[in-house]
């Protein structure tokens, strides 16, 4: 049989999978993206780490197909480029096709990471087997993966379905991108927990056992999902928040491209993925334009937490990418 790798490198943690062409997970290894590391140093490392999962699987190299890389945008695709993602601020500009096919001698594909899970959840079956949805990624981030008829949505430079900075607050918080009241700066992990430490002082954050370390997002988030399924109003109330944006959010997007499903994955909805999935499903099938033609379902990610990496690899056994391959 033949095989691919695909990474999906996220801000907090890169994860790199080795899949047959059956799409079944052989090995799977993350590590540690530590955002203030130099970049390059990082996709280097990368680059040996999936050398080693390649050897360490006992695969023939000549039968590794290529390495599929999802990346946060925003991207130059056509060059390979990862430009400067609003949460890995020491990235700028960074020849990420280039360098990994220099370190593995591996044909390398890129695309943005909500955009390679749109593509592996159609390809594992997902989104009830429709040709059409939206995906909605949560990571560090949020993105957003769009296939319409079975076709991807990339857009004229790649950076099509950026789901994360549809504007929900006007003026509202100042996201990593620049601008302010950006869905993501009101609905992210890292955001709604700024937020709810604001709001209610460092005092009732610490008495939920939230560190409020930006390094220890992950930890946080968790404690505050707990909190909120313990029913303690206060991280209920930010939850909710959070989700009544992603709910008017995803009615834009539904109206804007009338999709009949939304999938929704990434770590970052771990704990939270109740109140999420309800606020979409009521936001859009209050409110879409095409309301009364039919319900919009929405779903689970069938992938789970590796998504992004899953879906890069299927960028390469799938041929889903035709232009931008490089040697
Ligand atoms: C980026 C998106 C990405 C998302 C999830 C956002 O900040 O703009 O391109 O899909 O994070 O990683
Ligand atoms: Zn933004």
């Amino acid at each position: 049989g033949a095989y691919a790798v695909g990474a999906h490198l996220d801000p907090d943690s890169t994860v790199a999978v080795l899949l047959d062409l059956s799409g079944r997970v052989l090995r799977r290894q993350r590590m540690d993206t530590a955002t203030g590391s130099d970049p390059e140093q990082l996709v280097r490392l990368l680059g040996r780490t999936v050398n080693g999962i390649i050897t360490r699987a006992g695969v023939p190299r000549e039968k590794v197909l290529g390495l599929g890389v999802a990346v946060p945008g925003p991207i130059d695709s056509g060059r390979g480029v990862v430009l400067d993602p609003p949460n890995l601020p020491a990235w700028h500009q960074v020849p990420l096709v280039d360098i990994l096919g220099g370190a593995t001698q591996l044909p390398v594909v890129m695309d943005n990471d909500a955009t390679a899970a749109a593509i592996g959840e159609r390809w594992a079956g997902g989104a009830d087997r429709a040709g059409s949805f939206l995906f909605v990624y949560m990571g560090t981030g949020i993105g957003g993966g769009v296939m319409l008829a079975d076709a991807v949505l990339r857009g004229d430079s790649g950076n099509a379905g950026e789901f994360g900075h549809v504007l929900v607050d006007p003026g509202g918080r100042l996201c990593h991108c620049g601008a302010r009241g950006c869905l993501e700066a009101h609905a992210a992990p890292y955001a709604v927990l700024a937020a709810f430490a604001e709001r209610h002082g460092r005092a009732a954050a610490e008495s939920l056992g939230l560190s409020l370390d930006p390094g220890r997002t992950r930890t946080d988030w968790n404690r505050l999902c707990t909190a909120a399924a313990r029913g303690d109003d206060r991280a209920v109330e930010a939850l909710e928040t959070a989700a009544g944006h992603i709910g008017r959010a995803a009615l834009t997007a539904v109206n804007l491209l009338d999709v009949p499903r939304i999938v929704l994955g990434g770590e970052g909805l771990r704990g939270s993925e109740g109140y999420f999935r309800r606020a979409i499903d009521t936001a859009v099938n209050s409110w879409s334009m095409a309301r009364r033609v039919r319900t919009v379902s929405v779903l689970p990610s069938l992938i789970g937490d590796a998504v992004g990496a899953v879906g890069a690899a299927s960028l390469v056994l799938h041929g889903a990418y035709a232009p931008g391959w490089h040697m």
